[in-house]
């Protein structure tokens, strides 16, 4: 308890987070550690608990109260002791927890898969949804691109159609369960007579079993390979957009659809160009000569250049917007704003001469000329 770690922390979020940002943190760290991706790791299997708990906390707006203001006494009871006000809370372990498949992360969110798994056993299953998280440049982001990429998943086999069949030979009745691909065992207790019924784990439910196993597969219908799938990212995405690419997960289960392949976008940032959401915004060094008599300036752009007529005594860090000089929005393809800030370049590296020209400039130019300073210089604190 005492190394618990801070929720916030554990999502890795503000604490000035928006229920949004918080959502976006937790499916995005979910399908890290979900055990369903890493089968065995007992590490990932801890951080996926941990996540759980924070996002159980923060996603409810009373807890997340609670939690800000008395921390992790406010939300366990069985924290720290000496509390003990904050009784309404049962523990935690009833929301996700191992149990919850990445069909019900995505589905917790909304419109996000392809409907949830089958829960019989037997019935047709949607193949494992896959992600697989790509860094894109910054421009590639502005206009779209194709990326390839390669990816480990099970494909159905080639030699056998994903059947599991030696080719020429075909499926017979499943002998275990009789083709029901049920197994019922009665047991006897001291409560009574129990039946159980259990999905027949020799033909998997289907209540068929290939005659003669396919070679390359060794009956499964499927083998592991490394695949290359060309992606479109279209304009307008940013980090930690995500691309969805249908029917590219693993194969459908029992005559079930494929999985779908979620791409995590992950923009590199520009030397001089910022982005915010679909907005850009740019420092453009400019000359004292340029600031204090106006000039007429380019704003290098991506593909083309724009004209901007600064006005006479423009000061430094002051911005002007270009509208619709923006990234296009992923979506509408609306596209945001250029906003473009100048800075007044002091000149260094002078020669005499240049020294000179300065000093006589100076010299020429009175107090009027600074209404700023001169007023600042007859302050008193
Ligand atoms: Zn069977
Ligand atoms: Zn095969």
């Amino acid at each position: 308890m005492a190394d618990k770690r801070d929720y916030y922390e554990v999502l890795g979020v503000q604490k000035s987070a928006s229920e949004d940002e918080i959502k976006k943190a937790y499916r995005k760290l979910a399908m890290k550690y979900h055990p369903d991706r890493n089968p065995g790791d007992k590490a990932a299997e801890e951080k996926f608990k941990e996540l759980n708990e924070a996002y159980e906390v923060l996603s409810d707006p009373d807890k997340k109260d609670k939690y800000d203001r008395f921390g992790f006494a406010g939300v366990d009871p069985s924290y720290g002791g000496g509390a003990g006000g904050f009784g309404d809370f049962g523990g935690f372990g009833g929301f996700g927890g191992a149990g919850m498949n990445f069909d019900d992360i995505f589905d917790m969110f909304g419109g996000f898969g392809g409907g949830r798994r089958s829960s019989r056993r037997n019935g047709p299953q949607k193949g494992r949804d896959l992600q697989k998280t790509v860094t894109i440049d910054f421009t590639d982001a502005l206009f779209g691109c194709k990326k390839t990429i390669e990816i480990s998943k099970d494909v159905k086999c080639k030699t056998c159609g994903g059947s599991g069949a030696r080719p020429g030979t075909g499926r017979r009745t499943c002998d275990a369960c009789g083709g029901t691909g049920q197994i019922s065992q009665v047991s006897n207790t001291p409560f009574g007579r129990f039946q159980n019924v259990t999905t027949c784990s020799k033909c998997g439910g289907t209540g068929q079993v290939v005659e003669s196993p396919c070679s390359d597969c060794g009956g499964s219908g499927r083998i592991r390979k490394t695949v290359k799938i060309n992606v479109d990212i279209p304009a307008g995405v940013d980090t930690d957009s995500i691309v969805t690419v249908r029917g590219q997960g693993e194969p459908g289960i029992n005559g079930g659809p494929d999985g779908d392949l979620y791409i995590v976008v992950n923009v590199k940032a520009h030397s001089t160009y910022k982005r915010r959401g679909n907005d850009l915004y740019l420092d453009l060094p400019i000359t004292f000569d340029q600031a204090a008599l106006g000039a007429k300036v380019q704003v290098p752009g991506f593909g083309e250049t724009y004209s901007y007529t600064i006005t006479p005594g423009t000061q430094t860090g002051s911005s002007f917007r270009l509208k619709g000089k923006g990234v296009p929005d992923v979506r509408t393809g609306r596209k945001g704003d250029l906003y473009v800030r100048v800075v007044v370049e002091v000149p260094t590296k002078l020669s005499r001469k240049e020294k000179k020209a300065i000093e006589e400039m100076a010299g020429k130019l009175g107090d009027d000329a600074y209404p700023k300073k001169n007023k600042f210089s007859k302050l008193k604190f």
